[in-house]
């Protein structure tokens, strides 16, 4: 408990980061709520790299009848997917449980309640789960 009194950013999220053998710390999560048009713009950049792979394989005599509609499907599936990532995780902020540096880790993936994180300074892969109690702005 030693960063008390810091000022949370609207909205933030409380959550622990944990690895095995370490005591977890705390964390912040910032949320971002997409508008429709940029959850758009993620699918279509989400489902353009399989189509893309898809275009590609039209020239590979054989294979095309497998792979061509295998990516066009696999694109289709990552679009839908993006398509429902209406809280996308924009900040994480926190203390590594294992080397101590508190540092913003990566983010940019859908708000689920528990997801693994790696530290970039001692490259251990961290475990986040989300509080069961949201801080819920006051
Ligand atoms: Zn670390």
């Amino acid at each position: 408990m030693s960063e008390g009194g810091a000022a949370k950013p609207d909205g933030a999220l409380e959550a622990s980061l944990s690895v095995f053998g370490a005591k977890p710390s705390l964390a912040l999560v910032s949320v971002t709520r997409s508008s429709p048009g940029e959850r758009f713009a993620r699918a279509a950049k989400g489902a353009g790299i399989f189509w893309a792979f898809a275009a590609g394989c039209v020239f590979l005599p054989g294979l095309h009848f497998v792979l061509v509609p295998t990516f066009l499907l696999v694109g289709a599936v990552a679009g839908m997917r993006h398509l429902r990532d209406v809280e996308v995780v924009s900040r994480v902020h926190g203390a590594c449980p294992r080397c101590g540096h508190e540092q913003d880790f990566a983010t940019g993936n859908r708000l689920t309640s528990t997801w693994s994180l790696d530290c970039p300074t001692c490259h251990n892969t961290l475990t986040l789960v989300l509080s069961p109690t949201k801080a819920s702005a006051a």
